[in-house]
């Protein structure tokens, strides 16, 4: 058995957990971080195993992610510009194809009326919530008694008006269907984001890329802290007590520490054993807590045949099962990369087909977008996250109906030694890696402060 004595034990090498670690250790700590899987990165995820880089996970950087932001300079790394010139796409109810510009889809001047409305309404009940506390708002338990689709309901009359504004938080963040979500966790979102409005602006929130793709952020971190990273090495136990912890993982590893950070995802919270038993109200709480389902497509061509047609490769529809897509090409490389994503419901009736049905249905929604080119790709890859042990959904957590304004204010309460720390539980960045990275240096202070004499 290998025994090891660290201040503090950091479980998850993801971007969270390492910058906890850096943070911890730039402050005189000594620290350890455990990491279940074989790499590190945790939903980041460059992959170029099949000819082209592709980045399975996270990899879009918007201009409010100031802590995101801040780690890609510190450590070295260039962005790029996602490519935007062109027409947008949008496949209304009808299935007809409409090019547009700008943030609001060309349904009927009504409709698009009403999304406007919609959103400034939006905007407004946005801007009341602190995303550190939602459940603070006065009228939190109304709005997270209420799901996202009946809110919407009775916000509009306009069926296309709701689909569209309803996916700005369902399909395309919580990737939950709407009526399994509250409309507080859907302003949560909002508000993380810094409004209603930027989640509808595919080119804030979807901005940047890092060049080389975005794990480089997790890598080099950890090659930083060299040795103080084990790979391989899922934690099975944590015993505890108010002095301290030991946490054992596997290959015989026991860290005994003063301090402990959790920077895994809730959903994976209870598949560690805890001595003694958490107190009753985390028992309850995590079971309040899931991830969403997001198959994310990568298709790739010799060219981006799309932009000669004067396509921009952006492409939204609440109808088809590909509900949004973007040109994704990489920096340098003179390949077209069409990005996709389905979600929730659409995802597990896809996910349902052999690959080879669902490669043609997924490529045939392209298709629809961008021509018949699409139908073709030199190199085709799917990442769904729900069948890695190690995350089992994407992109992060969310609280079930009224989990959100009855447990959220004890999401992050240490239990003893045991601090919890990941961008599921974040406030500003919330589901973002710059929310892993803000809560990376939020438990990095709360360990310190309860490590000082
Ligand atoms: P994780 O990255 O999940 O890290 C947790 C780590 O803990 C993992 O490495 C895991 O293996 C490890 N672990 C789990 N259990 C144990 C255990 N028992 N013992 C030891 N280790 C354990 N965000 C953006 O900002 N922009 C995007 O464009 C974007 N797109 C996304 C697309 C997809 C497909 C996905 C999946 C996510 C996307 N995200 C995006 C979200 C973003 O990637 C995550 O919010 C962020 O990376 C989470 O970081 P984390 O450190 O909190 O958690």
């Amino acid at each position: 058995m290998d025994r090891i004595e660290r201040d503090v034990v950091v479980i998850g090498a993801g971007a969270c957990g390492l910058t906890a670690a850096t943070q911890l250790r730039r402050s005189g700590a000594s620290v350890i971080v455990l990491e279940a899987r074989d790499r590190v990165g945790g939903r980041l995820r460059n992959d170029d195993s099949s000819g082209a880089l592709l980045e399975l996970g996270g990899q879009w950087v918007s201009p409010d992610q100031t802590a995101l932001k801040g780690a890609i300079e510190e450590l070295g790394l260039e962005t790029f510009s996602r490519y935007r010139d062109g027409d947008s796409v949008y496949i209304g109810p009808d299935g007809v194809s409409h090019r547009f510009t700008g943030d609001i889809f060309p349904a009927s001047p009504e409709t698009q009326a009403e999304i406007e409305r919609m959103i400034a309404v939006l905007d407004g009940l946005t801007a009341e919530i602190d995303p550190d506390r939602p459940w603070a708002h006065p009228r939190a338990r109304e709005l997270d008694g209420i799901t996202w689709r009946a809110f919407l309901e009775q916000l509009s009359d306009d069926a296309e008006a709701r689909s569209n504004v309803a996916m700005f938080t369902a399909e395309a963040m919580l990737t939950k269907p709407a009526h399994a979500f509250s409309a507080l966790q859907s302003l949560l979102m909002a508000a993380s984001a810094g409004s209603f409005s930027h989640l509808v602006d595919a080119d804030f929130i979807l901005d940047k890329r890092v060049v080389g793709g975005l794990q480089q952020v997790p890598l080099r971190l950890a090659a930083a802290l060299g040795d103080d990273v084990l790979l391989s090495r899922p934690v099975r136990r944590i015993t505890w007590s108010a002095d301290g912890a030991v946490v054992e993982a596997d290959g015989d590893l026991v860290v005994e520490a003063r301090q402990v950070v959790l920077a895994v995802p809730p959903n994976l919270y209870d598949r560690i054993d805890y001595v003694p038993t958490l107190p009753l109200r985390r028992h309850v709480l995590h079971q309040h807590l899931s991830l969403g389902l997001v198959i994310k497509i990568h298709a790739v061509y010799e060219e981006p045949f799309w932009r000669e047609d004067g396509l921009s490769g952006t492409a939204f529809s609440p109808y088809l099962s590909v509900h949004e897509a973007y040109d994704n090409s990489n920096h340098g490389d003179p390949r077209g990369i069409l990005v996709g994503f389905a979600s929730d419901a659409r995802a597990d009736r896809l996910l349902a087909l052999e690959p080879d049905e669902r490669r043609e249905a997924i490529l045939d929604d392209l298709a629809r977008y961008y021509g018949e080119r699409a139908k073709h790709p030199t190199i085709y890859v799917e990442s769904d996250w729900g069948s890695e042990e190690w995350t089992r959904g994407a992109y992060a957590a969310s609280f079930d109906m009224g989990g959100l304004e009855r447990f959220g204010a004890d999401v992050r309460t240490p239990v003893g030694p045991i601090h919890w720390a990941s961008s599921d539980i974040a406030g500003a960045g919330y589901q973002h890696v710059d929310g892993a990275i803000r809560m990376g240096h939020w438990v990095a202070d709360q360990v310190l402060a309860a490590l000082a004499p």
